[in-house]
């Protein structure tokens, strides 16, 4: 069991019609939080890293802790890359042990999205390392991009891009908006079925935040197979800073146990409504 690619999970998950789950994570509280959920949920999980927590936690020493964690895990675990837009930043994550990345040139041109794609793939064949792609654009990474527009996947374009890239998953963008969203996201369903009904890969769904479950329930009947999260784990921890601000004897490990207890309910509320709990046996 333990460390694995995202192919042979995510085939299952297509295959029994769930998702898995993707939990972006920097800190060991995290980790913690959603590898014992999975662990105590029997559900596989996709454990990812971005650029943006360099800052906070080295891509390298990610890597060694959460291979080495994954490797101790009674469940598969997949190791990601999230939104990477440097082809360097994939070439480092392969040294480093990931068994999955993402390469996002989704706010760039068709033509330009699909070459970058193409050699990403051509690297990570050879290493058995999966691959995703998004295609439209899924807003709300502003910041790394310098737009914030979104962009719907074009199911045309889609089909092309699936043929030419031959990725293992692809990034949809369907209504959803990384971070919290202003207002309700509205959900595009009929774009999904369409593009569902055209490729035949497992489709990702990026920018859960503010989806009902029912959202979640009926993107996952109609091809979605690993949702990303991250917003709702950070609110989570915070919601369990703020509940013990008031209590000034509480010690700080007190505090990061509770912060990882907060993220695995999040992340167990998750696997419940993805549908993936037991189906890491
Ligand atoms: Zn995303």
């Amino acid at each position: 069991m333990a460390l694995c690619n995202l192919k042979s999970m995510l085939s299952k998950a297509q295959k029994e019609q769930y998702a898995v789950g993707n939990f972006d994570i920097f800190n060991i509280e995290m980790l913690k939080g959603v590898l014992d959920a999975a662990e105590e949920t029997r559900s596989p999980v996709i454990i990812a890293y971005g650029e943006a927590f360099e800052n906070l936690l080295p891509m390298e020493s990610f890597a060694r802790t959460v291979i080495d964690m994954a490797q101790r895990a009674t469940v598969p675990v997949a190791v990601h890359l999230d939104h990477a837009v440097n082809f360097n930043l994939i070439v480092s994550a392969i040294h480093c042990g990931f068994t999955y990345v993402m390469i996002d040139d989704s706010d760039k041109p068709l033509e330009d999205n699909i070459e970058i794609t193409q050699k990403v793939v051509e690297v990570c064949r050879a290493l058995d390392v999966s691959v995703e792609a998004e295609l439209g654009h899924v807003s709300g990474l502003g910041k790394l991009y310098q737009i914030d527009d979104h962009i719907y996947t074009d199911v045309q374009k889609a089909m092309y891009f699936v043929e030419q890239t031959q990725v293992d998953a692809l990034a949809v963008s369907i209504g959803t908006v990384h971070g919290v969203p202003k207002e309700p996201p509205r959900l595009n369903l009929e774009r999904l079925k369409e593009i569902h009904a055209a490729v035949s890969l497992p489709l990702v769904l990026h920018g859960g935040s503010g989806l009902s479950e029912q959202d979640f329930r009926n993107t996952i009947m109609n091809g979605i197979c690993k949702v990303n999260i991250y917003t709702d784990l950070t609110l989570a921890a915070m919601g369990s800073i703020h509940n013990n601000a008031a209590d000034t004897k509480l010690s700080y490990i007190k505090q990061c146990v509770m912060i990882a207890e907060a993220v695995k309910r999040e992340t167990i509320r998750k696997m419940k409504l993805f549908g993936c709990c037991g189906k890491a046996d």
